[in-house]
């Protein structure tokens, strides 16, 4: 029996009215379990209408008895994890542990927006002229939009939900279709952590919603992540809207690896990084770049006999190191790279298609693919795969191994491992990628720093999470004041200045 998923609005379930569905997934088995409801044009905008009337009351609320809620629902969310892991693992086909990580790290934002009675001060200037104060407030956009991807199902809605409830919205969130029932999960332990009925929503849609959500002015702001085509569209529709928005898209992730660094650290790194979550993560390392032949050489013997050890099985198998791909679609695209890569003439060393887990021969499994002597002209190395397939680029020098990341068009992150200083220092200086790790496989910023990609990895100028998200979720107001005994001129005719 298929359950039939709901929205979330006004604090409670509602079923969809247009008539279309979408099926969802269980990537270990291949079974379709749920459907889900596509929003039309109309019951996006009752939300929006809904969410309008709820933000008055939740902006009035001051910002300590918001961050309150905040403090309630991480209690829940903690005494849920298990049950919302396995909810996450069994509709995204990440294993149990990963899909406890990926809760905590939403979870680590919202500690961080709990912080917003500080955050939210503003600045002020006593005595800027004679008899003049000048104070900035910061104040809530009023209804905003998260629309996600499917890879991070629980993390990346709340990386934009932490902050913008914190500030005083409501907001709204478009979660993937693909796996939306963690997202369902959080609006109801909102409502019971006390946050008011419509500041939290949960539209389920495809792009008939996230037009709505586009184009309707009573939306101020749009956080996306997702795929780089639809970052652009979002950024550029949203623009010409008048709101502001931030959007985040793919990712090509290299490693360069140097002479002098431990390759049985690197070879453990890049295996945790390229196959992990079965390489769907944006912050994925796909490109491992060693410096030089022999290390090369010997960095692919490590790599291929780790490959070979791999367990690929279903998501809540605790021997699994990774699990399924999210759907059959991916599992298509992901093969087709790989017929790509061995088209262009690079060196297939481990090839993960045909991959058959014994008892779930339905699933969307890829085995662990592994390339050697890509070129920076392949499409395999140009294009995002996000899947289980690392690629080795050699460089003969560090300088051609910097350029390579700094000239893809992808620029979200990247890694050294070294043992040098200087060179290190050198690298993280000079690369032209929004994040950085040394000897760190998948430097994803701690809560209180911030998350952003360069170049096509990333649309707007403010980062996900750390101050710059209550930036992107607040508006300045800067009050000039003087009192009437100040005031002693008459009119004036030239723009004030403070003498
Ligand atoms: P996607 O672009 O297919 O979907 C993202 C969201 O956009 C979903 O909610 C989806 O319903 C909606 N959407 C899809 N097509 C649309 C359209 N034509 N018009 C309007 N909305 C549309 O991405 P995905 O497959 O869910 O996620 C994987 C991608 O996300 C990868 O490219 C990955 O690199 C990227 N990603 C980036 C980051 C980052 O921070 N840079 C983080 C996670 C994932």
């Amino acid at each position: 029996m298929v359950r039939e998923l709901t929205h979330f609005v006004g604090g409670k379930h509602i079923e969809g009215t247009s008539g279309r569905f979408s099926d969802v997934f269980d990537p270990s088995t291949g079974a379709v379990q749920a459907r889900v409801p596509l929003a039309s044009r109309a019951e996006v905008e009752a939300v929006i209408a809904n969410a309008e009337i709820a933000q008055v009351e939740w902006a009035a609320w001051n910002p300590q008895r918001r961050a309150r809620v905040l403090l309630r629902f991480l209690a829940l969310v903690e005494r849920d994890m298990d049950s919302l892991a396995r909810l996450l693992s069994s509709e995204h086909g990440k294993t149990f542990e990963d899909a406890k990580g990926d809760i905590q790290r939403g979870v680590e934002v919202v500690e961080f927006a709990v912080g917003a009675p500080h955050l939210l001060k503003g600045d002020y200037t006593t005595g800027a002229g004679t008899g003049i104060d000048v104070y900035s407030m910061r104040q809530p956009l009023g209804v905003v939009a998260g629309i996600t991807p499917f890879n991070f199902p629980a993390m990346i809605p709340l990386w934009k939900a932490g902050p913008a409830l914190a500030a005083g919205n409501a907001f709204i969130l478009k979660p993937s279709e693909r796996d939306p029932s963690v997202p369902l999960a959080l609006g109801e332990l909102f409502i019971e952590a006390g946050l008011p009925a419509g500041v939290f929503n949960v539209v389920n849609g495809d792009k008939e919603a996230v037009d709505t959500l586009l184009h309707d002015d009573r939306v101020k702001a749009i956080g996306f992540v997702g795929s780089t085509p639809i970052a652009q569209y979002i950024y550029e529709t949203a623009a010409a809207q008048g709101k502001r928005a931030q959007c985040f898209g793919g990712a090509k992730n290299h490693m360069i690896i140097m002479p002098d660094a431990d390759l049985d650290q690197v070879a453990d790194a890049l295996i945790g990084a390229g196959y992990g979550s079965a390489g769907e993560r944006c912050m994925a390392i796909s490109v491992a770049v060693p410096v030089g032949a022999a290390t090369a050489d010997a960095l692919v013997a490590k790599l291929v006999e780790r490959v070979s050890s791999l367990t690929v099985g279903p998501a809540l198998d605790p021997n699994s190191d990774y699990g399924p791909l999210v759907s059959e679609a991916a599992v298509a695209k992901v093969s087709e790279y790989i017929q790509i890569g061995i088209d262009e003439g690079a060196e297939l060393l481990a090839d993960g298609r045909g991959f058959v887990v014994d008892g779930f021969e339905n699933g969307f499994y890829l085995g662990p693919t592994l390339f050697d002597h890509v070129t920076p002209s392949m499409r395999i190395y140009l294009e995002e795969i996000f899947g289980p397939v690392l690629i080795v680029t050699r460089a003969d020098d560090y300088e051609a191994a910097l350029r390579l990341p700094s000239e893809h068009m992808y620029g979200n992150g990247v890694s050294i491992f070294t043992r040098d200083g200087d060179t290190a220092r050198d690298f993280t200086a000079r690369v032209n990628t929004g994040m950085v790790g040394v000897n760190v496989p998948i430097p994803v910023p701690i809560a209180y720093h911030s998350f952003g990609g360069w170049k096509k990895s990333g649309f707007g100028d403010l980062n996900q999470f750390g101050t710059d998200s209550f930036k992107f979720y607040t508006k300045t107001k800067t009050v000039t004041s003087r009192w009437p005994s100040g005031t002693k001129e008459g009119a004036s005719f030239v723009m004030p200045q403070m003498h």
